[in-house]
């Protein structure tokens, strides 16, 4: 990468280990990967199932703190930030979206995406208004009091989306977004992060095994064993 690029980065990794466990059980699950993602570029991470691309997400997002290595936002050092810090950085600056939707249950679509915005801070009435726009914008008017229940998988992962969007995050990390959606409605939703990744400006990581979703990225890394290698 040049320096250009280097310096218009929103996130950059730097030689990023995470090992699990010690002795005799430790597991390297990520080793010494380096990589940067410009803002409004959408990189696909791709590789078998175990190869620590959960793991690495997981760091980017600062849910998962590097064993050695640094993460920069946006010329902040996020991996440097002490426990107590985390949960803010998680809630304001990245908007996960996981293969199982994690929509809590007894909370309304729109309840599950206007929470995310009042512990952020908004007020009740605020959080709801921006919930309710933003879920229109996805096409989820007509759905905003149900229950998840009665959502099919395609509704649930753009309320899901919704959710990662509801504070402005600069950055936007999916790990298996398609994985429990026909390939149909998978590709619906992976066409939906595009427009969100180009129309906004944010950026998108996606971690996948699914080979069908790689036409709508910008780059493709493929990471086995805990390593970048060639395709
Ligand atoms: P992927 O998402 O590509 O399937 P993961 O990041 O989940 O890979 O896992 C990478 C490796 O790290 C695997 O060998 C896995 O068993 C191990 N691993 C993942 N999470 C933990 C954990 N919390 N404790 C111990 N080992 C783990
Ligand atoms: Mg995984």
């Amino acid at each position: 990468m040049n320096d250009e690029a280097m310096n218009n980065a929103a996130l950059i990794v730097e030689g990023v280990t995470k090992r699990y466990g010690a002795g005799a059980t430790e597991v390297t699950a990520v080793r010494e990967v380096s990589m940067a993602v410009a803002p409004g570029e959408i990189v696909l991470i791709m590789g078998p199932s175990g190869s620590g691309k959960t793991t690495l997400l997981s760091m980017l997002g600062a849910l998962l703190k590097p064993t050695e290595g640094a993460i920069q936002l946006n010329g902040d050092m996020i991996s440097a930030l002490a426990e107590n810090r985390l949960p803010d950085i998680r809630l304001i600056k990245f908007g996960f979206i996981f293969q199982d939707f994690n929509l809590l249950s007894a909370l309304s679509a729109l309840e599950n995406v206007a929470l995310v915005a009042q512990l952020a801070g908004a007020k009740g009435r605020e959080a709801r208004k921006r919930a309710a726009g933003l879920m229109t914008d996805l096409g989820l008017g007509e759905r905003l009091n149900f229950l998840p229940e009665k959502l099919s998988g395609g509704e649930k992962q753009r309320v899901a989306i919704a959710r990662a969007l509801v504070n402005d995050p600069a950055i936007i990390l999916a790990d298996e977004p398609t994985a429990n959606l026909d390939s149909k409605i998978g590709h619906e939703i992976m066409r939906l992060l595009r427009r969100i990744a180009k129309e906004q400006n944010r950026s998108v990581v996606i971690v996948s095994h699914d080979q069908r979703i790689k036409d709508i990225a910008d780059r493709v890394l493929w990471l086995e064993d805990g390593q970048f290698k060639e395709m």
